[in-house]
């Protein structure tokens, strides 16, 4: 697509991000210009996906409400900066920074799983939490507190693999539409993506188990992603105090981006 056509839907998103007060202003432009770079290599599939990922994404926010953190053991995200801008579509650009350099439409179906991954750990954090039965911690097999990172449950593992499948649906449908590969090859490639969207959002959890940092109220003795409770300092208990969410999310994506790679480019 031409760099003036491939401009109008990111500034269509970032008027959206802008009207939500959901981005700092250079969090904002970043956002444009990889938003930019995404369209301008991959047209019309790469923008659709990643309007997908960003409207769903919203839509799972919508529906859980304040229910996908019952305990409020999240910290809040508040406005967020160009770092979570990079940690969260910053893969999926390089990847399509990758095609458009190389020319090598394979690098379509790499972003596609990369942001599978994206939708599929939103949606399952979100709805997970909705779920009747508490979580199972997948770093620790222990039973774990609802909205605590790396905590699993059977309803979110469904929307995770929802979520991943949406994409690869979204790819599947394109490939056939612009004829690019032939029926079978595509399906099999739509099938990697869900696959790997899925298996990446399993490697997020893993991370926010085992790596994401943790803290303990003194006062009422909640476990907490938070540093402050009850008007009082936490104490760190398990992980690495700079490992936040937004690391999680960049580390994960870098999985699934090196996974889908191996099996989708020859
Ligand atoms: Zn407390």
């Amino acid at each position: 697509m031409t760099i003036i056509t491939s401009a109008i839907p990111g500034t269509v998103l970032a008027l959206a991000a802008f009207s939500k007060k959901a981005l700092t202003t250079p969090g904002i432009i970043l956002a444009w210009f990889l938003c930019l770079l995404i369209t301008v290599s991959g047209g019309i599939p790469a923008f659709v996906i990643l309007a997908e990922t960003f409207v769903f994404t919203v839509l799972a926010d919508r529906i859980a409400g304040a229910c996908s953190d019952p305990y409020g053991v999240r910290k809040r995200a508040g406005v967020r900066g160009t770092a979570s801008v990079i940690c969260n579509v910053g893969i999926g650009s390089f990847i399509m920074l990758l095609k458009l350099l190389t020319g090598n439409i394979r690098f379509l179906a790499v972003y596609a799983a990369v942001m599978a991954e994206s939708l599929a750990d939103s949606a399952a954090s979100k709805i997970g939490p909705l779920s009747k039965s508490g979580p199972i911690d997948i770093g620790t097999f222990k039973r774990t507190r609802k909205g605590l990172s790396g905590g699993v449950t059977l309803l979110g593992s469904i929307f995770e693999l929802a979520g991943a499948s949406v994409i690869a649906l979204t790819f599947f449908l394109f490939s056939l539409l612009q004829s690019q590969t032939d029926p079978p090859r595509a399906l099999i490639d739509a099938a990697i993506i869900a696959s790997c969207g899925f298996a990446g959002a399993m490697f997020d959890s893993l991370l926010g188990s085992l790596l994401q940092v943790k803290f303990r109220c003194p006062q009422c003795g909640a476990i907490t992603e938070k540093e402050m409770h009850c008007g009082k300092e936490t104490v760190r208990i398990s992980g690495i105090r700079s490992i936040n969410n937004d690391c999680v999310n960049l580390l994960s994506s870098a999985f699934t981006a090196l996974i889908s790679a191996a099996l989708l480019i020859q």
